[in-house]
């Protein structure tokens, strides 16, 4: 007996013995964000390939959209577009019809043509000093989606204005994570959570667990979490005023405008949405901070968006409104 009891364990190990995955977390800036991979692998160079292969495909991106960049292809078509078709890669097309899409979808509260008004305000916020109503009225004739004119068969955009300029600002980082989750889907990766500074897009929960948990910060108190739900296969986003504001004379502007009077949104603190992908999550959290709780409460069920969470108000008296979707995932919790 004696002689057959390791032989017997090895056996019992063997047959116990399943692959595990390990877990791999990276961060690191870009674009002026954090972002964020955890991934589960079977092995850890296949995250690190994925994750490298990522970053030269994030980095295609950022010179695609940046509006930081002189050399980026932004650039180029904001400085020449009115001027004459300017030829672009099929990608910048892409992102900025499906951009139009959006306005569309959203009735113009989702607009990536508010550059002239964002750049006022940025510049009000610099000099404290209120912008004129005149500055806003000649900004506004510098606005609107459908003033964006794309060849597809030629790969040019033009503007069929003289001051047209394109902000990317509010759809980027939501399409970056998504382009990131097909490179880490093609390398095998089924398990993660990808998060571009609160661009979120969570792939398959794992086992055992009811998925992964996204907190919901707090927009009078940026440290702490006012909610959490736990979500797979579906993207998030937050746009709200706890980060990004103007700040003119003492009082906090959001850095979201509504493009059809020229101003700053005022109220919704904050708007999380649940989406399908990171980029419709991206987008649509923008255009309800625009739309108001009201509007964007019908838009949800008519449009079947997958969740909403609104903090309406200031610090001292506000409400938190959840859609029929965002409950029912928060109870399957
Ligand atoms: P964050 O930058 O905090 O992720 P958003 O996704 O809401 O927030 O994007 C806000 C940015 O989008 C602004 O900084 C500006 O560049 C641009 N923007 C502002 N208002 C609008 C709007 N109504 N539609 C489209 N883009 C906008
Ligand atoms: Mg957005």
């Amino acid at each position: 007996m004696k002689i057959f009891l390791p032989f017997l364990l090895i056996l019992l190990t063997a047959s116990c013995y399943k692959p595990t995955e390990i877990l791999y977390v990276r961060t690191f800036y870009i674009m002026g964000s954090e972002f964020q991979y955890k991934l589960y692998c079977k092995k850890k160079p296949i995250c690190e390939k994925a994750v490298r292969e990522s970053q030269e495909r994030l980095n295609q991106i950022d010179f695609l959209f940046s509006n930081y960049r002189e050399d980026s292809v932004l650039t180029k078509v904001n400085l020449n577009a009115s001027i004459s078709p300017v030829s672009v890669p099929a990608e910048f097309i892409n992102l900025t019809e499906q951009s139009v899409y959006f306005s569309e979808l959203t009735k113009g509260a989702f607009d990536i043509t508010v550059g002239n008004l964002f750049e006022l305000w940025k510049k009000s916020s610099k000099t404290h000093q209120m912008p004129e109503k005149s500055q806003i009225e000649s900004a506004l004739k510098c606005t609107g989606y459908k003033k964006i004119l794309l060849d597809k068969t030629n790969n040019t955009v033009s503007f069929d204005s003289n001051c047209l300029e394109l902000d990317f600002g509010a759809i980027g980082k939501g399409y970056a994570v998504d382009e990131v989750v097909k490179i880490v889907k093609s390398r095998g990766i089924k398990k993660g959570l990808i998060n571009f500074g609160g661009n979120i897009y969570a792939l398959d929960k794992q086992t055992g667990e009811k998925g992964w948990e996204v907190g919901v910060n707090d927009p009078f108190n940026k440290s702490s979490v006012v909610d959490f739900i736990k979500i797979d296969n579906l993207g998030v986003a937050t746009s709200g005023d706890y980060e990004k504001y103007f700040l003119i004379n003492g009082k906090r502007y959001s850095h979201i405008i509504d493009p059809h009077t020229g101003y700053p949104v005022e109220n919704l603190s904050s708007v999380t949405v649940l989406a399908d992908s990171a980029t419709k999550a991206d987008a649509l959290s923008t255009a309800f901070s625009v739309m108001g709780k009201n509007k964007t409460e019908n838009f949800a069920e008519k449009n079947k968006v997958a969740g909403v969470m609104i903090i309406d108000g200031d610090r001292s008296n506000y409400k938190v409104f959840k859609s029929e979707g965002f409950k029912s995932i928060q109870d399957a919790d």
